[in-house]
């Protein structure tokens, strides 16, 4: 290492917080101005700086650039920041940045592999030039957020997903390792936009694609090893559960859009317990959407009801769904009801209306996961009043564009009386004397500690458990005050506790079911968890020396 990388390597580089002893031994004296700063008046800057910027894409691109320049201060700033900063590098700000990224891309981070390497991914992989990642979170850029299929331009994805990894997990970035597997778009847009970035040529499908994922899976293997976390984001529909299926009982993986997605709504469910004074099995469900997310959390709302004593047969028949062609029901014209849909239609009439089926079945709960912005109409919503004291309206669709109702017309067409929560955040709501603030149930609560719990307890498999642990440990860590402001979540400022009770709570699982490969099981497991969490503080950059004592012979 030369003097100057400690000044260009943003892993290396304090910038003014060099001591004078520091600047002089490296050989950077001289090279930035005489003043001395310590971290925190550095991070008071960078809040000053990031506000000088109106537009949010601006913003991104502020911290970007602070990322690539100084790693610690980067992630000292989004942690200790969360509520301010996470809307700007996860959604909704990450999904501007996505379709702009042709235009915003400037220098390398994570890895892009297309397939035109298939046979050489290993090879590709060899390339990322840390020799100990832990966790890779990878897209194909299919099905970005609700924005769908932006090709290569998904990278922001891992990008900001992986960042929360480490500001909310504390897994250090040198871990950390993002993917987006290009095997080419079908938005015509992109292909046309002299702009983009990605490989110019339609999707590849069928067994060539897939040979090209099992292929990556078994690189990761041979470079990384096979306790390498994989994290599936944003995959289309079809490959993600096929996915799932195929590769949880034979890697390190999960799908956050699925699992991640489900544990979030069940935890929000779990303290709505203690609103409405009812069990979940208590309740009636809808959901507008048949996806990733809505499956996730219907096959997820199951399995939390079983365990409140009800049979599956049972729980299921609570569930009613609803996808693009109306009601699942079970002799509908038009089918589609693959996959996991069959477990959840009806035998009923087919509907299409969606308002007609939310008139019909008059649930307690309304759950979107559709990208069909404001299709929780006021009508829909006024019914939602009608039939409960307490209506339960979840409105998850990212980014805020796509969000099947806002916080506000969930609150003035339920007349103040619904419990909501949404995917992006909304600004509080203002009703009569009352101030409503509703929660984020955002998957950023989830999966940083159940990562965190996996990469430290060597857990080879993720069971579905796992994740109804995680929606229980962030529904403990709901307040009363918060049910108060309308929040089934603790405020975003207690992510990072909750990410370590998360990983506390998944390594005593992992251990008591003898799943966990780390030994000896450490006796306390908070401070195991910490002794390997990253420190976003500065440390000295001067090796360490010492005194030797004096020589002792005495010549006789
Ligand atoms: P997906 O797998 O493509 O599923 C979308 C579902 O919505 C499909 O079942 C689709 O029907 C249905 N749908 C689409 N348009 C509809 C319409 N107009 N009326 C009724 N149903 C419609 O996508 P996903 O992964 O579930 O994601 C869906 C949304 O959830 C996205 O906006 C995503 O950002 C959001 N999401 C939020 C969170 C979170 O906040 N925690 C997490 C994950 C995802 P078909 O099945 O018939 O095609
Ligand atoms: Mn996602």
């Amino acid at each position: 290492v030369m003097g100057i990388d400690h000044l260009r390597d943003p892993r290396l580089n304090k910038g003014l917080a060099f001591t004078l002893e520091e600047r002089q031994a490296l050989g950077i004296h001289g090279l930035q101005p005489a003043r001395f700063k310590s971290q925190e008046e550095q991070l008071e800057l960078c809040r000053i700086s990031i506000e000088r910027y109106q537009e949010d894409l601006n913003k991104y691109l502020y911290l970007t650039e602070l990322h690539d320049r100084n790693e610690k201060l980067f992630f000292r700033l989004l942690s200790e920041n969360i509520e301010r900063l996470m809307p700007i590098v996860y959604t909704p700000t990450v999904g501007l940045a996505c379709q702009k990224f042709g235009l915003i891309y400037r220098r390398p981070r994570g890895l892009f592999i297309t397939i035109n390497d298939v046979g050489h991914c290993f090879d590709v992989l060899k390339n990322w030039p840390e020799p100990n990642v832990r966790a890779i979170v990878v897209t194909d850029g299919e099905r970005i957020l609700g924005l769908g299929d932006l090709g290569a331009c998904g990278m922001g994805i891992p990008v900001g997903k992986l960042a929360l990894y480490t500001a909310l997990a504390g897994i250090p970035p040198h871990q950390c390792l993002p993917i987006v597997l290009d095997t080419g778009t079908n938005n015509e847009k992109l292909l046309e936009d002299p702009l983009y970035v990605g490989l110019r040529q339609k999707r590849v499908t069928g067994k060539l694609y897939d040979d090209f994922i099992d292929e990556f899976m078994e690189g990761v293997v041979k470079r990384y090893g096979q306790n390498t976390l994989i994290q599936f984001e944003d995959f289309g529909n079809h490959n993600a559960f096929r996915f799932l299926d195929r590769y949880r009982d034979n890697y390190c993986t999960f799908n956050d859009d699925i699992q991640g997605t489900a544990s979030v709504a069940v935890s929000g469910l779990i303290a709505s317990k203690r609103v409405t004074g009812k069990k979940i099995s208590d309740n009636r469900f809808v959901f507008l959407g048949a996806g990733e997310a809505a499956i996730g959390i219907a096959d997820l709302c199951v399995k939390a009801m079983e365990s409140e004593g009800i049979s599956q047969e049972e729980a299921r028949s609570k569930i009613w769904m609803v996808d693009i062609d109306g009601l699942l029901a079970k002799d509908r014209p038009e089918g589609h009801l693959e996959g996991h849909k069959a477990y959840y239609a009806k035998d009923h009439a087919p509907v299409k209306d969606f308002a007609q089926v939310v008139n019909e079945i008059k649930p307690s709960i309304l759950i979107g996961a559709s990208a069909a912005a404001g299709a929780f109409t006021p009508e829909i919503l006024k019914a939602m009043a009608s039939f409960n004291e307490r209506p339960i309206i979840f409105a998850l669709s990212n980014p805020t564009s796509k969000a099947e109702c806002t916080a506000e017309q969930a609150y003035v067409n339920t007349e103040g009386r619904c419990i909501f929560s949404s995917g992006s955040p909304f600004p509080p709501v203002k009703f009569g004397d009352k101030v409503f603030q509703p929660g984020q149930g955002n998957n950023a609560y989830i999966f940083p500690g159940v990562s965190l719990g996996v990469i430290l307890g060597g857990i080879h498999h993720i069971r579905e458990e796992l994740f109804l642990i995680a929606a229980e440990c962030v529904a403990n860590n709901v307040t009363e005050e918060d049910l108060a402001k309308g929040s089934l979540y603790p405020p975003l400022s207690v992510i990072k506790e909750c990410s370590m009770q998360i990983a506390i709570k998944i390594l005593d699982y992992a251990y008591q079911e003898r799943i966990a490969s780390v030994y000896p099981e450490p006796k306390d497991k908070r401070a195991y968890i910490e002794s390997h969490q990253y420190n976003y503080n500065y440390e000295p950059s001067l090796p360490i020396t010492w005194q030797w004592p004096t020589a002792k012979y005495i010549k006789t």
